[in-house]
């Protein structure tokens, strides 16, 4: 039995349809649809990786390649998330330009 066939869903902050993943643990994850390199999450418990029958697992990555949890990194997000890593930094940028949002003048976590 898989979960490969996941529901699509908005993201309740920018609206963006994003797969939601069932995690091992119970409960769901939106995870960025791209992979980043795993060694660029600081933190093994921001990596993500997903199960041939579809779950979403945290602390590891596949073939030196994670998944990101949305969330970090979705453009509604009022500070950068600079404290995870560059990458975060990157995709959160990329996203806040997407959905044409002003970059100037953020500051990082409180
Ligand atoms: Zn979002």
């Amino acid at each position: 039995m898989g979960v490969n066939s996941t529901p699509d869903a908005a993201c309740p902050e920018c609206g963006r349809i994003q797969k939601l993943r069932p995690k091992t643990t119970g409960g769901w994850i939106r995870l960025e649809p791209e992979t980043v390199p795993a060694a660029e999450a600081k933190d093994e418990t921001l990596r993500w990786s997903i199960t041939a029958d579809g779950y979403a697992v945290a602390g590891r990555g596949t073939g030196g390649k994670c998944y990101i949890e949305h969330r970090r990194v979705c453009s509604r997000r009022r500070h950068h998330p600079e404290h995870l890593g560059p990458i975060f930094v990157a995709r959160w940028l990329r996203n806040r330009s997407l959905d044409g949002l002003p970059i100037e003048g953020i500051t990082a976590e409180p």
